[in-house]
């Protein structure tokens, strides 16, 4: 997509146009460092060498500095961009808008915007690089009896069908469902993981036939109850 942001910036100063000279014109040799840009300063036996503070290096001061950016050319400005986001990003990455960092000092060319991109998360969908999560609850019926479920999907919804007898946890594989891979036109997929919904308001007829239900069930009716009973049995002999 393409996103618009807001942001502030150092750009060129409109008054003076990023001369920093109220006339546009006078400079004056800079008396701090007499031209030259650099000062040294001595700390013990070593002297340093910097850039110059007054002049920032440039040699040069304004003679009659413009009262809106006191002589520095630039000052802080609300700026828009439009930026491209390409599809499949990932969480992190930094995209480079060039020259729409700050302005230079006195005209200087501008530096580059580096947009650091921060994924929000997402109420049904977890991602997994290309690949998409979903836990999707199912009713008791269906996943003991099979049945066809909806389940989103990004562009809107899918039919999966479940086959009788889905645990919980099973899991659904929508083939090219996912998110678009960044250096491909290949698609991810999306990874329908199945929640057994168990009721909690259920009235007294519900009740009933419910207990009837377990009574003509029996004990161990399921692979997960089977193997679990199996293990225990050898545990406890
Ligand atoms: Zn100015
Ligand atoms: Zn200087």
């Amino acid at each position: 997509m393409e996103k618009e942001l807001e942001f502030e910036r150092l750009a060129n100063c409109k008054t003076c146009k990023g001369s920093g000279s109220k006339s546009g014109g006078g400079t004056k040799q800079c008396r701090t460092c007499g031209g030259v840009g650099q000062v040294i300063s001595a700390r013990g036996f070593f002297q340093i060498q910097q850039t110059c503070p007054d002049c920032m290096g440039t040699g040069q001061t304004i003679s009659d500095p413009c009262g809106d950016c006191h002589g520095q050319g630039r000052a802080k400005d609300r700026t828009r961009i439009r930026l491209k986001i390409p599809a499949g990003i990932e969480e992190g990455s930094r995209l480079r808008s060039s020259g729409n960092g700050d302005a230079g000092t006195r005209g200087g060319p501008s530096g580059d915007l580096y947009v650091v991109i921060s994924i929000k998360s997402h109420d049904l969908f977890e991602r997994e690089g290309a690949d998409l999560h979903c836990d999707v609850p199912v009713s008791y019926p269906i996943a003991a009896l099979g049945g066809e479920l909806a389940v989103p999907t990004l562009d809107g919804k899918a039919n999966v069908r479940v086959p009788g007898g889905t645990q919980n946890g099973a899991t659904f594989r929508l083939r090219g469902q996912g998110l678009k891979h960044l250096d491909s036109d290949r698609k991810g997929d999306l990874y329908v993981h199945v929640q057994i919904a168990v009721p909690t308001k259920l009235n007294a007829e519900q009740k009933e036939k419910l207990q009837d239900f377990a009574k003509a069930l029996g004990e161990h009716n399921s692979p997960l109850q089977e193997t679990f009973f199996e293990r225990a049995k050898r545990f406890f002999t």
